[in-house]
């Protein structure tokens, strides 16, 4: 995720275009650039950091003269957040600049293609890529749209770009694939941008952009193409929300934005680690270091930890390699047994997290090889481990997490079908099934947020309670951990969680007439079990909550009170469509309850200290 803008027009595209990204800044602030055509030139300004120092850089836009540009604001997918590494890029010539908001899932085959053609690449970002092909095709067929509309066919992924070239001076090119982009018309003068918040106070006018369309931009003319080139008529339409709710996408607050992007931050992960039906990381894990592994570590704190949890289940189900979730804060003072068989992977969103980094630290110290799975390309835990797994989820504003957790889920889910491949405990048929499952979890996440009004009716009914319990076992446990949680965080509504066997053993006694009992019934294999245990509950008076999948619906329907159904997915795969009900219901509970959504009380973002 990222903030692009471009403005052509009849006044200056520089201060127009750093006003923009710092309102496109909660995209991404991890460098920043933009570039304009002047006197026929491209020029280019960029730097690591906030948008105010590239502001700083152009001073205020004196350095960087020019009444068309595009510009910029980073969260790195490819490649480090560095000055040189933050965009506009340019083709090799030089002639032709793009800023870029995505990933090209095959930008390795490309480049591989473009550097036996001769083309010199100077950093290891996919957009580099996508600057050279547009100039190749250019340079071969001289027609800007048409080099774009040839260079879109070959590219995989999803992605927005910006581009401008010397040779139209005047003209801004846009192309949109499943990354967001409108189009602005003001008076006189356009605008693209990833976000209609970016140019609000200039106009609310707007065409709006789908996928796979090119817009060719002049100050005075818009024109829009499909693939094909074939010109397309549009209207423009008026947009009446005030800045800040432009900034949430037009939602009350960012955690519900946040929810509704998941299946596009869990696209954005999976899609670029899954080709020719095989998963391929992009990292080297030799196989027969994945063989040789004796033990893994999962570590984390909050969420994090709670995807660890997931992970350990599902990496001794399927890999059958001994796995434990251990808790960032406790594992470095729990004198870990680790040696160089020993692998630990550390989940961080922030990847500044103390703990987490005081884990890891520590494992490294006793000779474990440490792998992370976090969001902050560069951050201190990306750059102190042996191996990184990104997830693509782009920056998360809200405290309580939601897709960073889901895209930290989707990484757990590769790692784990490639270590069970190395070691030879999966079938052919199996790997190919999980594969078809894990590509089909976008669009059935998709489906889990659909519910939101039958979840907002319960959250409603339930809100005024003191106390909730969500149970579940193996795999429903852990959801039924990041469930209370969630709810805890947000609606201030104590919640804890169990695992549906474990209530008997004492938290039985605190169950009395109409406490709610969220029941975790996704884990087919257990249904049963769980379905005896919210029994128990219900003849001490409990209302039950179930939260289940279509093939499961049946058999736990007569003990519910009322019953929230999923689709079915692969087992393993069952937490990242669980979890979005559990995240709706504590959103709704703390929305009636009128608490402050995005920044809970006594909390902050990211933990960075012990
Ligand atoms: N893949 C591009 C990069 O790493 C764009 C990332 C973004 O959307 O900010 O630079």
């Amino acid at each position: 995720m990222c903030g692009i803008i471009g403005y052509v027009g009849g006044g200056e595209a520089a201060p127009v275009m750093i006003e923009a990204l710092r309102r496109l800044e909660y995209r991404g602030y991890d460098s920043a650039g933009a570039a304009v055509i002047d006197g026929g030139h491209i020029k280019l300004a960029k730097t690591s950091g906030f948008v105010a120092e590239l502001d700083k850089k152009i001073q205020g836009g004196a350095k960087l003269s020019g009444k068309i540009g595009i510009g910029h604001t980073r969260w790195a997918t490819h490649g480090a957040p560095t000055d040189n590494y933050a965009h506009p890029h340019l083709s090799a010539a030089g002639n032709i600049a793009i800023v870029h908001n995505g990933i090209i899932d095959n930008y390795a085959r490309l480049r591989e293609r473009l550097i036996a053609e001769g083309c010199v690449f100077l950093s290891e970002t996919d957009t580099e890529v996508a600057a050279n092909l547009i100039a190749r095709l250019y340079a071969k067929c001289g027609d800007i749209k048409q080099a774009v509309a040839q260079a879109a066919e070959q590219m995989e992924g999803a992605f927005a770009l910006g581009i401008l070239c010397e040779d139209y001076p005047e003209t801004l090119v846009a192309l949109k694939k499943e990354s967001p982009l409108v189009i602005g018309v003001g008076d006189g003068c356009a605008y693209i941008a990833s976000d209609v918040v970016a140019f609000l106070n200039e106009t609310r006018e707007i065409y709006r952009f789908e996928d796979g369309e090119i817009a060719v931009i002049t100050r005075d003319d818009i024109k829009f193409y499909s693939p094909e080139l074939r010109e397309l008529t549009k209207r423009t339409e008026r947009v009446d929300w005030d800045v800040s709710a432009a900034e949430k996408g037009g939602y009350e607050h960012f955690m519900f934005k946040e929810m509704l992007e998941q299946p596009e931050a869990v696209r954005a992960t999976l899609s670029p680690r899954i080709s020719n039906g095989r998963v391929a990381l992009d990292i080297e894990l030799p196989p027969e270091y994945l063989r040789g592994i004796s033990r893994i570590y999962f570590v984390g704190c909050g969420s994090a930890h709670y995807v660890c949890v997931v992970a350990k289940y599902n990496m001794e189900k399927l890999a059958r390699v001994p796995s434990e979730a251990v808790l960032a804060s406790e594992f470095r003072y729990s004198s870990p047994i680790l040696d160089e068989t020993t692998l630990v992977v550390c989940v961080s969103q922030s990847g500044t997290t103390a703990d987490t980094i005081a884990a890891l630290r520590e494992a490294r110290r006793l000779g474990a090889r440490v792998l992370s799975i976090v969001n902050v390309v560069g951050s201190v835990i990306a750059q102190e481990s042996d191996y990184v797994l990104y997830t693509r989820a782009g920056p998360e504003i809200a405290v309580a997490t939601t897709k960073a957790y889901s895209a930290q889920l989707a990484v757990t889910y590769l790692l784990t079908l490639h270590i069970a491949d190395a070691r030879g405990t999966i079938s052919q048929t199996e790997y190919e099934k999980l594969l078809r499952e894990l590509s089909a979890l976008p669009n059935k996440i998709e489906q889990c947020l659909e519910l939101r009004d039958d979840v907002r009716r319960l959250a409603e009914l339930y809100s005024d309670r003191e106390n909730i319990f969500f149970i579940g076992r193996n795999i429903d446990y852990a959801m039924s951990l990041e469930g209370a949680l969630k709810l805890k965080e947000i609606s201030y509504i104590h919640a804890e969680a169990y695992a549906g066997g474990e209530l008997k053993h004492g938290t039985m006694a605190l169950i009395q007439d109409d406490t709610l009992v969220i029941t975790m019934a996704t884990y087919g294999a257990l249904a049963g079990k769980i379905v005896s245990n919210a029994e128990e509950t219900r003849a001490r008076g409990a209302s039950i909550l179930i939260i289940t999948t279509k093939s499961v619906a049946d058999t736990v329907r007569h003990i519910s009170d009322n019953t929230l159904t999923i689709p079915d997915t692969h087992e393993l795969l069952l937490p990242s469509l669980a979890v979005i009900p559990l995240q709706l219901f504590a959103y709704y509970a703390a929305l009636v309850r009128d608490c402050s959504i995005d920044k809970p009380r006594n909390l902050a973002k990211s933990s960075t200290v012990e």
